[in-house]
């Protein structure tokens, strides 16, 4: 599905440049649900952006679903974001006067194949499927944190996406509401959703298929996941706190 080599990213900021990506390789195959891990500064979010066709790389080769990125013109690139892959970010990015439903709707606007009634038929099966239907109408200062991430899941997925990029997606969250939205994603990824999970949280890594660990703009480590954690199996475990 991804295919990275000899990926390279460098930021030019006044006579500083700064080496983000230092040679990365990569491969992601269908179905797998990939962390990248490592500390603060070690080109995680540089590398997911750069995935998500938000940026382009300084030098290598990305492929994803087949298709060459260094070929692709500016309007490709974003045709190809809003048809193939979805985001979520540590603080959901939820626009702020509009409904969640018409959150959840948004990135089909960039598809003139799909029509009012269609756009949002699939806005509410996404609200469904992360268990959200009955908050179509708030505004996302009406929701919590944990709710407002979910919103932003269903947006992420109602362009059927073959690649779901999250960046530090339960960063904000406490645990028990990182265990939900973890949940959420194993659910998906068993449905056969490819992802590709940034965080710093070792703990939140066991619960993906691989961990692959940068630092200082390499790959250090990669390893599959042994003794992969279950999120549903941990919530019915987990005291509940006192009202
Ligand atoms: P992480 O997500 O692992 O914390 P980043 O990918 O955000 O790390 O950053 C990697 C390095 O690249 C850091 O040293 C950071 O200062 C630098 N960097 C990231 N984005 C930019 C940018 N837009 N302009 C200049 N430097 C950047
Ligand atoms: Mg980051």
């Amino acid at each position: 599905m991804i295919e990275v080599s000899g990926l390279k990213k460098d930021f030019h900021v006044g006579e500083i440049t700064v080496h983000a990506l230092k040679g990365i390789n990569l491969e992601i195959k269908q179905g797998e649900f990939v962390a990248i891990m490592g500390t603060s500064g070690s080109g995680k979010s540089t590398m997911l952006n750069i995935l998500g066709c938000l940026d382009k790389p300084t030098a290598g080769q990305y492929v994803l679903d087949g298709v060459s990125m260094g070929e692709l013109g500016k309007n490709q690139l974003a045709g190809l974001r809003n048809n193939k892959l979805g985001f979520v970010f540590q603080s959901y990015n939820l626009l702020p006067r509009t409904t969640a439903l018409e959150n959840v709707e948004l990135p089909l606007f960039y598809n003139s194949k799909v029509k009012a009634k269609e756009r949002k038929e699939r806005a509410i099966a996404a609200l469904e499927a992360v268990g959200l239907s009955d908050r179509m109408y708030h505004m996302p200062n009406q929701l919590s944190g944990g709710q407002q991430q979910r919103v932003a899941i269903a947006r992420s997925l109602v362009n059927d996406p073959v690649v779901i990029l999250a960046d530090e997606a339960t960063g904000n969250l406490d645990t028990r509401t990182s265990y939900e939205i973890m949940s959420l994603l194993q659910r998906l990824n068993e449905d056969g959703k490819t992802i590709v999970f940034v965080t710093h949280e070792p703990d939140i890594a066991r619960f993906t298929t691989r961990n692959v660990v940068f630092r200082d703009g390499h790959i250090i480590r990669e390893e599959m996941v042994k003794d992969r954690l279950n999120a549903a199996e941990m919530l019915k475990n987990l005291p509940v706190e006192e009202d």
